[in-house]
This record gives structure tokens, sequence and C-alpha cells, in this order.
């Protein structure tokens, strides 16, 4: 009588292992390559979501969370052929944060604008 020496099952463990193995070896990859790029969107408070098993990256400012489409003007920027005063032409406004006990602060302020 033959003894197989490996079972269907642990053919699917080495698989699994070499698998995982070749996942983490493109992660570290991935880390390195892609540590500078890292580096500087951590300084900006920015998302870092690793794609393709960690050889592709895509950076995310969470400020955007915060952009709603102006209501003044349903997003378009202008009311009437002029810019619409409610969200300077830009159609998007601010989404009102919930009352702090230190009073909040510019509400309507542009979150994107670059600092003045
Ligand atoms: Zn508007």
């Amino acid at each position: 009588m033959l003894i197989k020496s490996t079972s269907p099952t642990s053919g699917n463990k080495v698989r699994n292992r070499l698998v995982r193995w070749g996942r983490r070896r493109l992660e570290a990859a991935g880390n390195r390559l892609f540590a500078t790029d890292d580096l500087t969107a951590l300084e900006r408070g920015w998302q870092i979501i690793p794609q393709r098993c960690g050889l592709s990256r895509q950076y995310r400012d969470p400020r955007f969370d915060s952009l709603i489409r102006c209501p003044d003007c349903n997003g378009n920027g202008a009311t009437d052929g002029w810019p619409c005063p409610g969200c300077r032409g830009t159609g998007r406004q601010t989404q009102r944060a919930p009352a702090t006990a230190g009073g909040g602060e510019g509400h309507d302020q542009d979150p994107l604008a670059p600092a003045k």
C-alpha cells in the first residue's frame, strides 16, 4: 500500500504559507519604496492607504471629509451669473462642526485654503 507524503490539506498549508511569505516581502518592499512619501503624509496628517499588496499607496487628506456642497448655489459656485457669496464661487462649504466648550472658530473657512 502506498502512502502519500502530502495530503491535499498539507499542500494547501504549504501554498498558503508561501503566499503569506510573498505578501510580507512585497509589503516590506513597498514600505521601503514609499518611506519618504509616507513620512511626508504623516507630517501632514494624511491617511495612508496601502494598495496592491503594499506596492502602491493612496494618500488622502481627511479635511476633504468636512467639505459639503454649497446649499446656496447647489455646488455651482454661481447664482444668477454672479459668484455665490455663500461659498465665494467655489461651490463648496465647510461642514459646521458641533459647538465646543471653548467656542468654535470660523466655521465657513475653507479647510483646504492656504494658510494666511
Ligand atoms: Zn455657493
